[in-house]
């Protein structure tokens, strides 16, 4: 696939999640290398073609599809701390959805184990770049702001309307913070960056905060309905069905296990709120209190 240029020295290969390829002293670091049969040999095709040599690898988390083509590249992979046991071990990124080790391919993307070579700090300076802070889609979710290029690779902290539409619930594992995460990406769009979404369209100016509004929106609605739903109890599983069919989207039960997470981050945020109470029917379930 073509690579699409950025900027001076970034470029992108375009994809779900798109790689984000940044030129820095003659050697290219991947932000983000990806998922899928083939892509390691074909990025490391188009960085030859521009003239540099493939140096790091920097993930914006750990989740499996954004590393998984990570140990054929063969250079050192930089993730934020809080991601390293994520991006390690298939168990843990089971654990991350089910709790527990996750029934053979049932989760939507799974690979290997993934080597880490070293972990960064938000705000250390990467290859050019400035490691953010955006979490809430995942514990240590890091966004990369590249000042030269203008641009921010936003990883999964901002999720593309198609996205959204196909799921219904965008995926978090705390709902404040992926808002806090929408908001700081706002203020940088409002500053003129052009954001990179991993899975979604790169916006700037009024289509990136057009964007953020979206996700944000849909982070809000969720929570407000969630609430009503339930001045009924119910479980998480029946609240993640409720919530699918109030947004129209195909309910399979890859689905709605993937669902259940967002929901349950939900569940705490309005727990916590003192908004509604866990009792003992059948099930845990959760009501209005
Ligand atoms: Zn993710």
């Amino acid at each position: 696939m073509a690579l699409r240029k950025l900027g001076d020295s970034a470029y992108l290969y375009p994809g779900s999640p798109s790689t984000l390829i940044r030129v820095h002293e003659g050697r290219a670091v991947v932000v983000d290398p990806g998922l899928g049969k083939g892509r390691h040999k074909d990025l490391k095709r188009q960085i030859k073609k521009l003239n540099a040599s493939l140096g790091f690898q920097l993930a914006t988390h750990g989740h499996a599809d954004h590393v998984a083509v990570s140990p054929k590249l063969g250079v050192p992979l930089f993730v934020h701390r809080h991601e390293f046991s994520i991006a390690e071990s298939p168990l843990n990124r089971g654990i991350l959805t089910f709790g527990s080790k996750a029934p053979k391919g049932f989760l939507a993307y799974s690979t290997g184990e993934v080597i880490v070579h070293a972990v960064f700090e938000w705000n250390d300076e990467l290859f050019g770049m400035r490691a953010i802070r955006l979490n809430g889609h995942s514990p240590g979710m890091t966004g990369f702001v590249d000042e030269e290029n203008g641009l921010v690779y936003s990883g999964d902290a901002l999720f593309g309307k198609r996205l959204i539409n196909s799921v219904g619930i965008p995926y978090f594992v705390d709902a404040e913070l992926f808002k806090e995460s929408l908001g700081k990406l706002r203020s940088l769009a409002e500053k003129g960056y052009t954001l990179i979404p991993s899975h979604g369209p790169v916006v700037s100016d009024k289509k990136a905060v057009d964007l953020i509004e979206f996700n944000l929106q849909r982070v809000e609605d969720v929570e407000k309905i969630a609430l009503e739903l339930l001045s009924k109890p119910m479980n998480c599983g029946e609240l993640a069905f409720r919530l699918m069919k109030h947004y129209n989207v195909e309910i399979t039960p890859r689905r709605l296990a993937l669902n259940l997470v967002p929901v349950r981050a939900i569940v705490s945020e309005l727990y916590n709120k003192k908004l509604i109470k866990g009792v003992v029917e059948n099930d845990l379930k959760w009501v209005r209190s």
